[in-house]
């Protein structure tokens, strides 16, 4: 069974993919730790996110 698309967190510097015992695969939202705005297992597919930066640039710097 091929997995949900997960959408913006795929691709984003702020997400780690958390594999569960089941074998299905979450992404947790590392911009929950400081920002409670963001839910640290977003529902997905996520299509637009505030917070997103492509895991190939840097991230922003934090103040
Ligand atoms: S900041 Fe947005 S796009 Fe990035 S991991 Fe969190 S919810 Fe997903």
């Amino acid at each position: 069974m091929t997995p949900p698309d997960p959408g913006l967190c795929r691709l984003c510097a702020f997400s780690t993919p958390v594999r569960s015992d089941r074998g299905s695969v979450f992404y947790r939202c590392e911009k929950s730790r400081s920002d409670p705005a963001f839910p640290k297992y977003p529902r997905l597919p996520v299509l637009q996110c505030p917070g997103y930066v492509p895991a190939s640039a840097p991230p922003p710097p934090s103040r």
